[in-house]
């Protein structure tokens, strides 16, 4: 067997190990479906509340008729995005700005811009009091992961809608950082990961923007070669890319409470923990109480399934990505590697970075739901020991394995 082969096959056994316990899918993905038939899902509590300022138009139609927009797969200059399609960075450009005009309170910020000169958007929801705590999401690092920027979009037109949970919060999310790698991803080559720019010393292009930040950046797990997906640049936030998510964190130094970098598609939530590492060491309580807690209220109906833990034993040494550096040096109190899945609820297929769209909105709101533990804990400073207590993680029995396995596929996949 080719090493190729070899790898395909140990790839499927580590799915299968890794999503194991599945119920198969039966009835599972009608609560999915948004087309008009089954809008009174109580999972999707939104659509029938929000949904003449969330473009869910096709949701008001009677139930087997879809709205001009959904027909032509919610693409639409006016900002109306609809959740049933991947959009384009400029889709997302414009639902940003529509959600800015359509909302007191919230306005779109840009941070700086791409090598190829596209600006890197994102949404502030404020009240305007500068000494408010900061959540802050940051998505779309990694271009070939679609369902990450959808994802951050849904979980601000989440935030919008349920802004009175948060008054006292500021809510800073950025749905695409790597803008040029995702149009890449879209146009070009499905599996693009890097972001565009070139390199002086070799024809391949592109720099792994989370391996470009300045934290144990020379460390021997990182790739010095230009033509691999986890090239770590020629130096330390060498990319416009991460140089702007640096300003950023040096503009809001000390107010970001929480930070949460989104990829996909390994399905855990991790957070600095390395060994010999003081300051990941004494914090290790909240991050592991907010991760837990985060999960917790994922255990019906959903059934995903998400691994909880330090990054360093789950997916080995962390060098150069931003939860890490955000964390010991950007200034953040708490940070977190939230891996969307690339499997969930009843799937019977492993998707990975292919997830159907017609996942994207159940996984936006389960999503959106864990997002809401860490934006409890920016308001009032607490992680409930209770809904830690209560987690309902899966125990498993194949946890060495699965370990293993997970910091393989990461090293392959790297999510
Ligand atoms: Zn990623």
């Amino acid at each position: 067997m080719d090493k190729v082969a070899y790898l395909f096959v140990l790839i499927n056994v580590v799915c299968a190990q890794y999503f194991e316990g599945y119920p198969p899918s039966t009835d599972g993905l009608r609560r999915i479906e948004v087309n008009g038939e089954t809008e009174s899902d109580s999972s999707l509590p939104y659509l029938s509340r929000n949904k003449r300022d969330y473009g869910f138009g096709a949701i008001q139609n009677k139930p087997g008729h879809q709205s001009a927009a959904a027909q032509n797969h919610g693409k639409s200059d006016n900002g109306f995005y609809d959740f049933l399609h991947y959009p384009s960075y400029n889709e997302i450009m414009a639902y940003l700005y529509r959600l800015a005009r359509l909302h007191e309170g919230v306005r779109v910020i840009t941070i700086g811009k791409s090598y190829e000169r596209r600006d890197i958007l994102g949404i502030e929801i404020t009240n305007g009091d500068r000494r408010n705590p900061i959540l802050f999401i940051e998505a779309g690092i990694h271009g070939r992961e679609w369902l990450v920027p959808t994802t951050a979009l849904f979980a601000i037109r989440s935030f919008i809608s349920d802004r009175a949970k948060f008054p006292n919060t500021d809510i800073i999310i950025i749905p695409v950082l790597n803008p040029d790698g995702y149009e890449y991803s879209r146009t070009t080559d499905r599996m693009w990961r890097k972001n565009r720019s070139k390199n002086s010393q070799s024809s391949c292009e592109g720099v792994d923007l989370n391996r470009n930040f300045d934290i144990k950046w020379k460390h021997r797990s990182q790739s010095r070669k230009p033509c691999d997906e986890t090239y770590s640049g020629p130096a330390a936030f060498s990319e416009p890319e991460t140089q702007a998510l640096k300003n950023f964190f040096e503009r809001n130094w000390n107010r970001i409470k929480i930070h949460i970098t989104m990829h996909s598609p390994v399905g855990s939530i991790m957070y600095p923990g390395g060994v010999g590492d003081s300051q990941a060491q004494s914090k290790k309580n909240i991050l592991s109480c907010l991760a837990q807690s985060a999960v917790s209220v994922l255990t019906q109906p959903q059934n995903t399934v998400y691994k909880v833990g330090p990054i360093d034993r789950l997916v080995g040494v962390a060098a150069g990505d931003s939860a890490y550096w955000s964390m010991i040096r950007g200034g953040s109190e708490t940070s977190f590697v939230l891996e969307l899945p690339g499997k969930a609820y009843r799937m019977a297929t492993y998707y990975g970075f292919h997830l159907p769209e017609k996942y994207i909105i159940p996984i936006g709101t389960e999503t959106y739901q864990m997002l809401s533990v860490f934006g409890r804990y920016a308001q009032t400073g607490k992680c409930s020991s209770k809904s830690n207590t209560q987690s309902k993680v899966r125990p498993n029995q194949k946890e060495g394995l699965i370990d293993e396995v997970t910091h393989f596929v990461s090293n392959l996949f790297v999510g």
